[in-house]
């Protein structure tokens, strides 16, 4: 963006002094910033899921929320029977949706024409499905099988087990959790359960492989330019930019590197929200919720302080000086601290997931499950709309990124979060990290719990402000 970093941001007015202290700086100066920025992000990063496993907290979220829990069964359909039926207006709408972006998105890349999703009658199921793909541009190798993520908390009935394989297109890892049941065209299944198990289907592959420099035939067409921050040759590194926004960055930072504003989750956001209210509209009312949840799925990361800040606890000092002297022949400074902000994000993770299963499978309310369920604060937000997930979600959780890296230090084990030398990424499947926690003093302990509890209850907040909002589209004539 050539302009003052923040005159796109219709809430933020521009932070005092920013432009004026830009006008100050020579293009010399601004170059060799860039520089340094550049090299903070060319690292490697860690894998960016943003919570782990969503739709055991989507659930937890829902399952108290009258829209959702007491909505009645819909029948599942395949995706092709949906866009076969709505072709026309399926059209209409991307094309509509491509305006919104070209004239909302900062540094957005717009859509190349040859890519418009065009109702044609006579073609085939399979090549309708392949043009949506592509009008979305999301992987073309995405599953959206017809299946279900179980609550953890419930009694199963007798159920088909799918393999990881016919619902995620990407590796499964070891000690998975994921648990994929079969559910046939036509079955009624829960409002509920349809969307929770959506919340999460955006990590299964969908934005994998997007970018020009990705090893992907269709990404050369996609026309997203190349990756703007990690090594696109890490598969799990090229959906990062679609499930993280820095939006809220120092002025500093976010002028010198320009390319932390390539992240395209508004653009998810947007897509996949007007895509539920369509099916709603339609009768499609299975894919208004699953398209409901895909679009959740984006919010969700977003109350995650690791994907709303470049890296939180870290002041832009810290960040500068650190790549300064990497160019200087140290870089051993600049390595610890990557290493350490990427252990701080994975154990955050882990310790939520494993939280939330332990809870679940234990059948009693915790302090997280009552935080997810508690609608309490939903009315204290604004309403929702489509930059709701910047304006609101992405600056909440950008806000609480310093006070979080504290609580997460003071209470894990220093092996793991505060030793550069050890790799969370890599040693993460021997790792039980609650029973670890357990042998903690328990006073250092309690404040990790309360903060994870109130980024949860944000995640429930938002998550039903988003639905309110998607209802409320559906129900406009
Ligand atoms: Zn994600």
């Amino acid at each position: 963006m050539a302009t003052c970093l923040f005159a796109t941001c219709r809430r933020s007015a521009p932070r005092s002094g920013g432009c004026s202290l830009l006008l100050w700086m020579d293009a010399q100066a601004l170059k060799a910033l860039a520089l340094l920025v550049a090299g903070w992000m060319a690292l490697p990063c860690a894998p960016a899921f943003g919570w782990s496993n969503h739709s055991v907290a989507s659930y937890r979220a829902f399952e108290a929320m009258p829209e959702v829990a007491g909505a009645a069964p819909v029948r599942a359909e395949p995706l092709e029977a949906f866009l076969k039926d709505q072709e026309r207006a399926i059209e209409t709408l991307l094309a509509r949706q491509e305006v919104w972006a070209r004239a909302t998105i900062a540094a957005y890349a717009p859509r190349p024409d040859g890519l418009a999703f065009k109702a044609m009658a006579g073609r085939s199921d399979a090549e309708r499905r392949q043009a949506f793909l592509m009008a979305l541009r999301v992987s073309p190798d995405s599953k959206f099988a017809l299946y279900l993520q179980p609550d953890p908390q419930a009694r199963l009935a007798a159920a088909t087990v799918l393999p990881h394989s016919a619902v995620n297109a990407l590796p499964e890892q070891a000690h998975s959790s994921y648990r994929f049941i079969a559910i046939a065209a036509g079955e009624r299944v829960s409002a509920l359960a349809v969307l929770a198990s959506a919340t999460d289907e955006p990590d299964y592959g969908l934005d994998i492989n997007l970018w020009q420099d990705s090893p992907s035939p269709s990404a050369k067409v996609y026309g997203f330019g190349p990756i703007p921050f990690g090594n696109p040759a890490l598969y799990f590194a090229t959906q990062a930019p679609f499930h993280m926004g820095f939006y809220h960055q120092a002025w500093l930072i976010s002028k010198a590197a320009p390319f932390i504003q390539r992240t395209f989750p508004l653009l998810r956001v947007h897509q996949y929200s007007g895509l539920a209210a369509l099916a709603f509209q339609s009768g499609h009312t299975y894919w208004g919720w699953r398209f409901a949840g895909l679009a959740l799925h984006y919010v969700q990361d977003l109350t995650q302080p690791y994907h709303a800040s470049l890296a939180p606890g870290d002041s832009t000092w810290t960040m500068l000086s650190a790549n300064a002297m990497a160019m200087a022949g140290w870089p051993r400074r600049k390595e610890q601290l990557i290493v350490l902000l990427s252990n701080r994000h994975l154990a955050l993770e882990k310790y939520q997931n494993q939280t939330l299963l332990n809870d679940a499978r234990s059948g009693q309310d915790s302090a997280a499950q009552l935080a997810l369920r508690s609608a309490t604060r939903d009315a204290a937000y604004p309403a929702w709309d489509a930059l709701y997930a910047r304006d609101v979600v992405a600056r909440e959780a950008y806000a609480a990124g310093a006070a979080l890296a504290s609580a997460i230090v003071a209470a894990m084990p220093a092996r793991l979060v505060s030793d550069p030398d050890f790799d969370f990424g890599v040693r993460e499947a021997e790792i039980d990290l609650v029973a670890e926690m357990q042998r903690q003093d328990p006073t250092r302990i309690g404040e990790l719990d309360r903060m994870l509890a109130d980024l949860l209850g944000r995640f429930g907040a938002h998550s039903r402000n988003a639905i309110r909002g998607i209802l409320k589209a559906a129900a406009r004539p």
